[in-house]
């Protein structure tokens, strides 16, 4: 069934599990992330994000990811993972995501809560979930994860969650996007203050690559819901690679790509049956 955040994360923070979101933007990764929730009857986000657009179209994806949503016999959130620009937020909206991120927090401070507020303020009177940002969760690429100027405050947290009105507030504690270079060192301390101070559930983004150790800690000390994308491309790129290897290029036949196509599906969901499990969300749609 089609939800929206409000419905799974509330349950979550009161019980001190995580859902996970898994940006599934070709309808193989998300056949994968659907049964995987089916056969772990736990709750899901799944979704797309504006920097993944350009591989996969959002007018073609979506239709799919809604379909699958509502056919979905667990709770099923349709997210749209880092809007960066009000035009394409809104189309994802008109689309019927019932929920939104929208990230303006490489912008400064009062521009990120004014647009936050706008889309807020748009979203709710559709009965759309709203996800912010405050501190800013970087690239691995540049490094970001271990710079600690981008970290969400207390104050911040709170006063952004205040003046906006968002449903869930992603918090910047020593994560970043992409394939970590050294292990990633957690600002559990900080995590916990903020969830002291702020009853919104929070959202750790960058989760690829933390250990099992990070993730039961962070969820341990407040976080509710958890990104996940680089982790079920690694899965899927292992399995393509596996198959490939096995093949006989000079006799290529048809099923060397369904078979492919097959063996990546399977890989991808063994890898979201892995972090329900690890989040704690299983048994709980
Ligand atoms: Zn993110």
């Amino acid at each position: 069934m089609l939800v929206n955040l409000n419905d799974v994360l509330r349950q979550a923070q009161k019980e001190h599990y995580a859902v996970g979101l898994f940006n599934t933007h070709d309808t193989d990764m998300l056949e994968a992330a659907i049964s995987a929730a089916e056969e772990a009857r736990s709750p899901i986000v799944i979704g797309t994000a504006e920097v993944l657009l350009p591989f996969g179209d959002l007018p073609l994806i979506s239709p799919s990811l809604i379909a699958a949503a509502k056919r979905a016999s667990v709770p099923v959130v349709v997210h749209y993972d880092h809007g960066l620009t009000f035009d394409r937020t809104l189309e994802a909206m008109k689309m019927g995501f019932s929920s939104v991120m929208f990230d303006a927090s490489v912008k400064p401070y009062e521009e990120n809560i004014s647009e936050t507020r706008e889309i807020v303020k748009i979203a709710h009177s559709l009965g759309i979930s709203v996800e912010g940002e405050i501190g800013h969760v970087g690239q691995t690429s540049t490094g970001d994860e271990g710079n600690d100027a981008m970290y969400t405050t207390v104050e911040e947290a709170v006063e952004f969650q205040k003046a906006t009105g968002v449903d869930a507030l992603a918090v910047s504690v020593g994560t970043a996007h992409g394939v970590y270079k050294a292990k990633p060192k957690l600002n559990l301390e900080r995590l916990r203050d903020i969830r002291t101070a702020l009853d919104t559930p929070l959202v750790l983004h960058g989760g690829s690559g933390l250990s099992d150790d990070d993730f039961r800690n962070a969820i341990r000390d407040g976080i509710a819901k958890l990104n996940i994308h680089t982790d079920l491309c690694l899965a899927g790129m292992r399995a393509m690679r596996a198959q490939c290897a096995k093949l006989d290029p000079e006799h290529p036949v048809t099923s060397d790509y369904l078979e492919t196509r097959n063996a990546k599906v399977a890989e991808i969901k063994a890898c979201v049956l892995n972090k329900l499990q690890l989040f704690g969300s299983v048994g709980k749609a």
